[in-house]
């Protein structure tokens, strides 16, 4: 990672530092921020010749090598400062609430416009809903574009950002064009480097977010972090970890809960991490236990299915989804649960 100086390099400064990298077979990935733009060297930094160049032009403050597969989203990268806000809330700073339907039903919009104003009054800062879905069962509903205009008029009425999964380029190009602010990669797809390169190329140079999901694969933490690294080395570090469960499956559970990973992560990464219990647990009963858990375990957030009459939903919606009133229960404790953590860490 480079830190110039100045607040940025100039076009000719940037030419010189990426002919010498280039040498090396290594290249720059400007990092844009608001005041200061730093420069990731992508590829392998260790050589000795190549720093020692680098550290040799006046215009650099300083040269930081990190040793880590993940040298962007590592916790001692100079991007740990990075902030990320969505719908009012500063990641870290307050709990972020994403809540929503699982699938957006495109023959019953009124659904959709109804629980955003419910999950909105509930205290959700951003509205889920699943626009195309990755269904186990080749024959179920699979989603539909038109549910992309349903999607953004219920961001239209509410005001609210919304969230919503892509799988391929042609969804994350009418995704980015309807102006959906956060994208939501799957745990079906969270191993999908193609797709995570695609997605680092779109958004790049955009506000746009990434919820990354932890794939039902995935054992250890770098395996999750790096996923997260493939995206960010395009430029746009706006990624969220979410743990959603993983294999194999507990009796009783959809998923194996993993929100206790919250912290482990927090040790390596400055990535926020939101927590989804729907898909942890697979069933509404247990959800809000999920959630607390995840919040004691200091997520930063979590994303939660939510309709107005889950029974008449569809997808994971009618034994997932919560109602609005229990949302809004879960999300007032969630809220003293994180008071209590502050308020311990402070004294
Ligand atoms: C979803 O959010 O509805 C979904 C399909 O999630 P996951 O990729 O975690 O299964
Ligand atoms: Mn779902």
């Amino acid at each position: 990672m480079i830190l110039p100086k100045a607040n940025r390099l100039t076009p000719a400064q940037l030419a010189e530092v990426t002919a010498i990298v280039g040498e090396f077979g290594c290249r720059i990935q400007p990092i844009v921020g608001a005041v200061r733009t730093i420069y990731a060297i992508v590829g392998d930094e260790r050589d000795e010749l190549m720093i020692s160049r680098l550290e040799g032009l006046a215009y650099l403050e300083r040269i930081d090598r990190i040793q880590s597969p993940f040298k962007l989203l590592d916790i001692r990268s100079d991007l740990a400062t990075h902030q990320i806000t969505i719908g009012g809330v500063t990641l870290g700073r307050k709990l972020l609430v994403i809540a929503g339907q699982c699938t957006i039903d495109p023959k019953n919009p009124n659904f959709v416009y109804e629980t955003a104003q419910a999950v909105q009054e509930a205290g959700a800062h951003v509205f889920r809903g699943g626009v195309w879905k990755p269904r186990t069962n080749p024959y179920a509903f699979q989603g539909d574009d038109k549910s992309l205009d349903i999607l953004m008029e219920a961001s239209r009425r509410t005001g609210l950002p919304v969230d919503t999964e892509v799988m391929d380029e042609d969804q994350l190009k009418l995704a980015l064009a309807a102006g959906v602010p956060m994208l939501q990669v799957g745990a079906r797809n969270a191993l999908n480097y193609s797709l995570l390169r695609q997605i680092g190329a779109a958004i790049a140079g955009r506000s746009t977010i990434v919820l990354l999901k932890r794939s039902l694969h995935m054992g250890p933490l770098n395996e999750f972090i790096s996923a997260a690294e493939y995206i960010a080395n395009f430029g746009n570090p706006n990624i969220i970890l979410c743990p959603r469960g993983t294999a194999p499956a507990l009796d009783g559970y959809r998923n194996h809960p993993d929100e206790s990973i919250v912290p482990l992560l927090q040790e390596k990464t400055w990535a926020p991490v939101v927590i989804d219990p729907s898909h942890s647990v697979g069933k509404a009963a247990y959800v809000q236990a999920c959630a607390l858990a995840a919040v004691a375990y200091g997520a930063d957030g979590l994303c939660i299915e939510a309709h107005v009459q889950p029974s008449k939903g569809i997808g994971d919606d009618p034994k997932q989804a919560v109602t609005p009133d229990v949302l809004a229960a879960t999300v007032r404790l969630a809220k003293q649960i994180w008071a209590l953590r502050r308020n311990a860490a402070a004294s």
